[in-house]
């Protein structure tokens, strides 16, 4: 498969000059996490996270989802299961009428996904979707489920890095004393903490 192939952005806003953005994991983070979610009927948005979107929106900031998609590199799905995904997952958006802004995802696995710049804790992701939104990093905050995300914000730099206990974050949050960051970060219960 062409490298090309193994990363999606899909930009749905015009660029707003030195905006904010929020920055959110998917998995674990904005939606509960089975495993190698491939099959949009496994969408749960978990309880507070819609709120939260609203909350960062009114406060002027950009929405963009930047999720590791290693599922589809290890052939355990395709582009066209995660499209379907993300696309029930823009309907639930749309019932609160809420949108992301830029949604980006990395299909790499581990191995390959460690030089492609995109696959977190690279901040590839965020800084294409900073490229092409005109974001500005330094007052944007990205939150996650995983160290890898916490490390992807402290990359970017970012002016803060939210860590959740959701998804995988209770499992990871262990060994946060190790976490070795120069972005703030905040760690929060879940997204229904999260402020602007
Ligand atoms: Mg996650
Ligand atoms: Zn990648």
């Amino acid at each position: 498969m062409a490298e090309g192939d193994m990363h999606r952005v899909r930009v749905t806003a015009t660029p707003r000059r030195s905006c904010p953005a929020l920055f959110l994991d998917r998995d674990g983070t904005l939606v509960d996490d089975p495993g190698y979610m491939s099959d949009p009927d496994q969408i749960v948005v978990l309880p507070g996270a819609l709120p939260a979107l609203h909350r960062f929106r009114s406060a002027g900031f950009a929405l963009v989802l930047v999720t590791n998609q290693s599922g589809i590199g290890r052939g355990f799905f395709g582009w066209d299961d995660y499209d379907k995904v993300a696309a029930r997952l823009r309907q639930h958006l749309a019932e609160q009428e809420l949108d992301f802004d830029a949604e980006c995802a990395c299909g790499h696995a581990p191995d390959t996904g460690a030089t492609c710049g995109w696959r977190k804790p690279s901040p590839g992701m965020l800084e294409e979707a900073a490229r092409r939104l005109d974001l500005d990093l330094s007052a944007s905050v990205m939150v996650g489920d995983k160290a890898s995300d916490v490390w992807a914000a402290d990359a970017a730099g970012v002016d803060r890095a939210v860590h959740v206990l959701t998804g995988a974050g209770s499992r990871e949050r262990v060994d946060h004393s190790d976490w070795q960051l120069s972005v703030s970060l905040d760690m929060i219960d879940d997204l229904s903490a999260l402020l602007p």
